[in-house]
């Protein structure tokens, strides 16, 4: 772990979450400008707020096609695409169901099942349309919504991490809750240690660590937003065949990659996939790595990376030997 007084960190809260920037050299400047991006970004996928590309999309549900920028239609586009795999848990259409539940908002509740019902009939994804000619994304009928919230943070991370290239910033580290692009390791360092979340510990609390340079590591956990009722824990990642939490091993997974929106869509699917499943798909994404943190206090490693164990509770399951 490189000694954090070689290095410059700078920090916000931006898309609620708190934003950590180390760089190697003092440059409040370059900062600002990464924080300024990081809005600017925000501003086009949330759907929290009134005013983003997204949000008309939504608003138009039933109505008309709304006309996106490129950037917003790419990323749509990849959300419906990934929806669409076979057996995929992720569902970029899943919007009525993540604002219903508010689950991490005031006033988070377990909506009855008849509800939800009614809500999955609004979520089916191939029903999203796209005109790639006119840049136009329809949602056919009212009360559907785009939910990017599963990947936008991937894309922005990856925003900056070209961002900091262009302006000739090569060494530096952006983690966007949960979201992490690393560069360059600092002078005299092979890798950055990055750590990986002890499940509903104390802040700061780790398993592991993982040692990494110019790769994203992304984790998707039940642990990171949930609330609790009558003894039952509900997180923010639901299912989108049931309508409620998905529920499986994990507690937690870690992908790490090239492309933080790559790390950030494969959380998600693999997620949904469990353990088992998710080592025979991975097959097929020889460029994709996994860390599995499982009820039983198993990390299960898919990955070439470096993990140092730092609590030794948890035992270690290496997929790949
Ligand atoms: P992440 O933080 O990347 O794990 O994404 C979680 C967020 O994605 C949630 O807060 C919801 O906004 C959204 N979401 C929840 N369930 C799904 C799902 N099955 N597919 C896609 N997005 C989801
Ligand atoms: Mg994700």
């Amino acid at each position: 772990m490189p000694a954090d007084a070689r290095l410059y960190a700078y920090s916000a809260v931006l898309m609620g979450s708190p934003i950590l920037l180390k760089l190697a050299e003092h440059d409040e400047k370059l900062a600002g400008d990464v924080f300024r991006l990081i809005r600017q970004q925000e501003n086009l996928f949330t759907v929290n707020r009134a005013g983003s590309q997204l949000m008309a999309v939504n608003a138009a549900a039933g109505s008309h096609p709304v006309a996106v920028s490129a950037p917003v239609f790419a990323l749509i586009k990849r959300a419906r695409e990934v929806s669409l795999l076979a057996g995929s848990c992720f569902n970029f259409a899943i919007g009525p169901l993540v604002k219903r539940w508010k689950i991490g908002f005031q006033g988070d509740s377990v909506p009855p099942a008849h509800e939800l019902q009614a809500l999955l009939a609004l979520t089916d994804p191939a029903r999203v349309q796209l005109d790639e000619q006119q840049q136009t994304v329809f949602l056919p009928q009212p009360g559907m919504e785009i939910d990017l919230g599963a990947i936008a943070k991937g894309y922005i991370a990856d925003v900056v991490r070209d961002f900091l290239h262009q302006r000739g910033c090569f060494c530096g580290l952006i983690n966007l809750g949960g979201n992490l692009q690393t560069l360059d390791a600092p002078a005299g360092e092979t890798a950055w240690a990055i750590g990986v979340q002890l499940p509903f510990g104390e802040p700061g609390a780790l398993i592991g660590s993982v040692a990494v340079s110019n790769k994203s590591v992304v984790t998707s956990g039940v642990y990171e937003r949930y609330f609790e009722l009558n003894g039952r824990r509900y997180h923010h990642i639901l299912n989108p065949q049931t309508g409620y939490p998905l529920d499986n091993e994990l507690l937690g997974v870690t992908v790490i990659s090239d492309r933080s929106l790559d790390g950030d869509i494969f959380t998600t699917l693999l997620y949904g996939l469990g353990v088992e499943q998710s080592l025979v798909f991975l097959k097929d994404y020889p460029q994709i790595e996994a860390i599995f943190v499982t009820r039983e206090q198993q990390v299960v490693l898919a990955t070439q990376q470096p993990f140092r164990l730092l609590d030794e509770r948890w035992r270690v399951i290496d997929s790949t030997v």
